[in-house]
Order: C-alpha cells, then sequence, then structure tokens
C-alpha cells in the first residue's frame, strides 16, 4: 500500500471530526486546509493550498475523510465527476478506504 494513504489517515485522525482534505500528486500526500463553514459534514480544499500543490505536478488523486462513516455522497460523486481525476475517500469508523471515479 502506498505511504499517501498512512499520511492521509494520519491527517484524517488528527483532525477528526472535521473533515480532512489533500492532494496526491507523484505518490506524496498534501494535506490541504478544510475552509468549509461545515467541515464536519464537507471539505473545501483552500485555493492557496490548491496552487501550492499544482506547482508540484500533475494531481493524482482527490483525497478527504468521512469522520462519520458513511459512503461517497451524491456531491462528491458529482465534484469528482468535475475534477476528471480518481478520489479516495477515508472512513473513519470502519479504517476502509472507498475510490470513486470521475
Ligand atoms: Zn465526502
Amino acid at each position: 500500500m502506498q505511504k499517501f494513504f498512512k499520511d492521509a489517515k494520519e491527517h484524517a485522525l488528527r483532525d477528526a471530526p472535521k473533515e480532512t482534505c489533500g492532494i496526491v500528486v507523484d505518490n506524496i500526500y498534501y494535506p490541504c486546509v478544510n475552509i468549509s463553514d461545515t467541515p464536519k459534514d464537507n471539505f473545501a480544499i483552500h485555493p492557496k493550498d490548491y496552487l501550492k500543490i499544482r506547482s508540484k505536478g500533475i494531481f493524482q488523486y482527490i483525497v478527504h475523510s468521512h469522520p462519520e462513516g458513511g459512503d461517497a455522497s451524491e456531491p462528491d460523486k458529482k465534484a469528482c465527476k468535475a475534477s476528471k481525476i480518481p478520489w479516495y475517500v477515508y472512513l473513519i469508523p470502519q479504517d476502509e478506504w472507498q475510490i470513486i471515479n470521475p
């Protein structure tokens, strides 16, 4: 298993009960600040993080956590589609990863 899963999981556990988010480039996880007004239920990547990480290379995956578990939501699937790259969702209570594809 790639190290980015471990790093993303640690970030998720550290910031729970808020959702965490990050971007993977070249199999490296870059944690982002969640600027959502409702961070326990949603995430929004800080634009500064987005720009900073874009300079590292091509985005492989968008990653976020679900502190209360539960499958990827409809808004997740829509946003994944719009991003045109796969997303990983970490479900904290199940200690499981889900992938959604655009
Ligand atoms: Zn979600």
